[in-house]
């Protein structure tokens, strides 16, 4: 599978934990260069680009945040000015601040969307204008099953998700005709930082209504990420693939 992706140029936003990690790790196994960003966790993210250099592989460590202009900005100029082009972009840095609405702040809902769907629009803003004028893109918004079905006690998460979704047609709509695809993956639960402190009986609870009976790993979101920046997915534009086991039909 190493062929598939070689010479092509990835940022994955979020990348030194969990699912960006993973997705790294997918993209660069089939022969793309990978900018890793992350906004504080500098060792991990190293620890990752060394990783796939071990491998054989080229990586680039990006601290950026990217739900400020700047920092999206930064991002994206560093790709472009180190290897002169930007193929894929998977907006995947995210974030929640759980409560029920009433006791929600408004500093967490602000929080929230300019995290999660704030920075899906900022990334794609820089990366866009580079892709179409090499007539190749491939941009993919990692969304929820949050964002399709709302969960209670996530309101301003299940928005930033719901907002990816609409934001990726909208996109997929608008360069398809400069061959620049834009697809989201809608994860169901996957064991990373994000859901570690979710209370047992509440995660027990999920896994009895998974059809496929259990949480989805990080391999699986990653290989379904990766299959949409390949070849194989060059007709398909503007589709959310649910990887969650069943859970949301
Ligand atoms: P995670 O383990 O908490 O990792 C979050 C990553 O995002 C970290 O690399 C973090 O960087 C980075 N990040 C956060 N804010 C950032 C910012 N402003 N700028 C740049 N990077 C930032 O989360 P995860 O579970 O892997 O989630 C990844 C994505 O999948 C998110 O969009 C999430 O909503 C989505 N998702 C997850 C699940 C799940 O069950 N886990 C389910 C559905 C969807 P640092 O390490 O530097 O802090």
């Amino acid at each position: 599978m190493a062929e598939q992706l070689q010479d092509k140029i990835a940022v994955v936003t979020g990348a030194s934990r969990g699912i960006g990690r993973g997705i790294a790790l997918e993209l660069a196994s089939r022969g793309a260069a990978v900018v890793v960003n992350y906004q504080k966790n500098a060792d991990a993210a190293n620890t990752l680009v060394s990783e796939i250099e071990g491998a054989g592989g080229k990586a680039l460590a990006v601290q950026a945040d990217v739900s400020t202009e700047e920092g999206a900005n930064a991002l994206i100029k560093t790709a472009v000015d180190t290897y002169g082009k930007i193929d894929i972009l998977v907006n995947n840095a995210g974030t929640t601040r759980d409560n029920v609405i009433m006791l929600m702040g408004v500093e967490d809902f602000d929080a929230v969307i300019n995290t999660n769907l704030r920075s899906t629009w900022l990334c794609s803003k820089a990366a866009v204008r580079a892709m179409m004028r090499k007539r190749y893109g491939r941009i993919i918004n990692i969304t929820s099953i949050s964002g399709i079905v709302g969960n209670g006690g996530q309101t301003n998460y299940s928005a930033s998700k719901a907002g990816i979704i609409g934001l990726t047609k909208a996109l997929a709509r608008e360069v398809s005709s400069r061959n620049v695809t834009v697809n989201a993956v809608a994860p169901g639960f996957v064991l990373t930082d994000l859901t570690a402190n979710l209370p047992e009986d509440i995660a027990k609870k999920l896994n009895e209504n998974i059809p496929l009976g259990r949480w989805g790993s990080i391999e699986d979101v990653a290989k379904a990420t990766a299959f949409l920046a390949t070849d194989d997915a060059s007709y398909i534009t503007g589709h959310v693939l649910v990887v969650d086991g069943g859970l949301a039909m």
